[in-house]
This record gives C-alpha cells, structure tokens and sequence, in this order.
C-alpha cells in the first residue's frame, strides 16, 4: 500500500505549492509516473478523494503521464523501450543496459485558481 505514504507526500507538497501561490483552489495535479514503479492510479486518486475534502485541493482533477521503461546500452549508447524486462539492446544485443527511464514518480505542475471565482 505505497499508495498511501505516495499520497500524503503529493498533498504536502501540493499544499506547500498552492500556499505559495496565494490559490483559493487547485484544479489539477500533473503526476508522471514510471512504469517500474507499480503505481496504481486509481489507488491514489480514491485516497486524494478521502484525505482532501474539505481543503482547497477537494475537487482537483489527477492526470497521469506514464513513463516507459526505458534502457540506454552501455555499448553502443542506443535508448529503447524495455518491453517484457528483455534487458538486450535491439541494436547491438548487448546486455549491458542502463536504466534510464521508469522509475519516475513525481508532480509534474499544479494549476490553481489564483483569484475570485469560488467556484459552485
Ligand atoms: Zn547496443
């Protein structure tokens, strides 16, 4: 249940964001999110829904950007999408693969409403 702790960590964080932005409300939250990572969108968006009512965030759209993972051959310098964890360069069949991409797991941006406008 990584979720969870993933979860408290992004409202602090949106909190900390949209304070400093003086916003009255926070209308979405870009996440991108690596593939490796096992995230489960509909996990944190079902806790944000519970731990942000009644705050400026309660009514904030989720959206996910999803990684690939995604290696780069240490040989031959090629980047490619690493499907099925076949770690083999497509180009050189090399083994020595660096990971590159998948891992990811942070908020992107906010967008806030910043004046007027209390919404319905
Ligand atoms: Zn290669």
């Amino acid at each position: 249940m990584h979720e969870l702790a993933i979860t408290q960590d992004m409202i602090e964080l949106v909190r900390e964001h949209a304070e400093k932005a003086g916003a009255r409300k926070v209308g979405r939250i870009n996440l991108v999110v690596g593939e490796l990572t096992g995230f489960v969108g509909e996990c944190v968006q079902f806790y944000f829904d519970h731990m942000t009512k009644g705050t400026i965030m309660e009514d904030a759209e989720l959206t996910f950007k999803t990684i690939p993972t995604t290696g780069r051959c240490r040989e031959c310098s090629k980047e490619f999408e690493v499907k099925e964890m076949d770690w083999t360069c497509p180009s050189c069949k090399s083994s020595s693969i660096e990971l590159v991409g998948g891992n990811e797991l942070f908020v992107e941006s906010i967008e806030v409403e910043e004046h007027g406008n209390k919404g319905s």
